[in-house]
């Protein structure tokens, strides 16, 4: 069977599907692999040790041509277009935020396989859970991010011209990445606080070093499969004043809140920032097109507000650390793979709780529940939930 890598094409993706390790494991099953010339490029990944892996590298028609495709974000049209029906396509293709993308795939008549909808808290499928892994390195690099902008200290530091008093960090969403950010904020020195509307994640983010901030305006928001519910108007309301308190004894705040298939939730508003001290340093990942958790922020640019406060719209930290992030994407993909294959060909199972969870088109139509019409699917009733909005952590 072969199995292919498209080079990515969405602007600033730099993250590869598939690295040499992981080219040498599928190999070792059987696999017939074809990288699309320069996929790995933006990751330092030559073609050289993609052929030295035992790949073969060739043209993105080749690529195309392949019976499993494998990638990273969305394909593009002409991708979608040269599609042809049997074939099966895996990366993160966001359904549930992208239904055209999924009705195209469907008329194409292509099998697609999108990891965002792993189904994450069964045990087999953590080795395949991409929203994590990505999730993980953008909230290490988001605190490194905060720590390089900041103009100040994030340790305290005694020195003979004086100490300098630790930096207070403020996490505000407690999943994946902020996790990661308050234990990489920590390892630098900060004092650290974290907020979630899911009251269960207070353990995880004191087991990291933070200490959990309780708004008492705001009940707890756990929705369905471990993610927050969204906020009704009133609940919004009171949290951003509430939050606003706390948000102004901080010297840097990292937001990671999102609600699948929502808009991100406004955390920091207007008013929120007004009260910061002139040199804090927001690093939003929420940041989208639709906008994020922080007024004003905007994705991919630093914004400096008139009383000094800057805001940098972390939009693809994964990308810019695209070694590390191909390498984890490459071993969550490549496990979702050989989970498939069996006897050297892929055998899909739809009565298989994972694969059911993963398979969003299949002979011609869309098959997973979420995504039919009967279902209450959460970017339906919001028109905003266009196809940049997040579906997990941003990635
Ligand atoms: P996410 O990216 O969907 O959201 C990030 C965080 O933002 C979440 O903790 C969420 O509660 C929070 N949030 C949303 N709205 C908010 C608001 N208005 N105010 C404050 N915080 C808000 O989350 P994620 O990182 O993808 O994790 C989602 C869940 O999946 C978590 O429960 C995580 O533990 C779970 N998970 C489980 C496994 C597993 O069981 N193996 C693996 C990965 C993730």
């Amino acid at each position: 069977m072969q199995v292919s890598v498209l080079k990515e094409t969405a602007p600033g993706e730099r993250r590869v599907a598939l690295v040499p390790e992981t080219v040498a494991k599928l190999r070792a099953a059987g696999l017939d692999v074809v990288i699309e010339t320069g996929a790995g490029e933006g990751a330092w990944f030559t073609d050289d040790s993609y052929a030295d892996a035992g790949a073969t590298v060739g043209s993105r028609a080749d690529a195309l041509a392949a019976e499993v495709v494998l990638m990273v974000g969305k394909p593009d049209q002409a991708a979608v277009a040269a599609f042809r029906p049997g074939q099966v396509i895996i990366g993160l293709l966001a359904p549930l935020t992208d239904p055209d993308l999924a009705a195209g795939l469907a008329a194409a008549g292509v099998t697609a396989l999108s990891l965002d909808m792993i189904p994450r808290t069964l045990p087999r499928a953590q080795p395949m859970d991409a929203l994590s892994s990505q999730a993980n390195i953008a909230g290490y690099k988001a605190a490194v991010l905060a720590a390089a902008e900041y103009g100040r200290f994030f340790p305290l530091l005694i020195t003979a011209a004086g100490t300098a008093r630790p930096a207070r960090v403020l996490v505000l969403g407690t999943g994946v990445a902020g996790l990661q950010a308050i234990g990489t904020a920590r390892r630098l020195g900060a004092l650290v606080s974290a907020y979630d509307v899911r009251p269960e994640t207070r353990t995880e983010a004191e087991s990291v070093g933070a200490t959990f901030i309780e708004l008492s305006s705001v009940g707890p928001a756990s929705g369905a499969g471990g993610y927050a519910r969204d906020l009704s108007e009133d609940e919004r309301m009171a949290q951003q004043q509430e939050l606003a308190g706390h948000i102004a004894r901080h010297d840097i705040i990292i937001t990671t809140a999102q609600v699948p298939g929502r808009r991100p939730p406004v955390l920091v508003t207007d008013d929120a920032l007004k009260a910061m001290a002139a040199g804090s340093v927001i690093v939003d990942m929420g940041a989208s097109e639709l906008g994020g958790n922080v007024a004003g922020s905007v994705p991919g640019e630093k914004v400096v507000t008139e009383s000094g406060v800057t805001i940098i719209g972390a939009s693809g930290l994964a990308s810019s650390m695209a070694a590390a992030a191909s390498s984890m994407y490459a071993r969550n993909i490549s496990a979702l793979l050989l989970y498939l294959v069996k006897d050297g060909a892929l055998a899909l199972d739809g009565e298989d709780e994972l694969q059911a969870g993963v398979i969003i088109t299949a002979d011609g139509a869309i098959v997973h529940p979420a995504l039919s019409p009967a279902h209450e699917n959460p970017a339906a009733g919001d028109p905003a939930a266009g196809d940049t909005a997040s579906q997990g952590p941003t990635a």
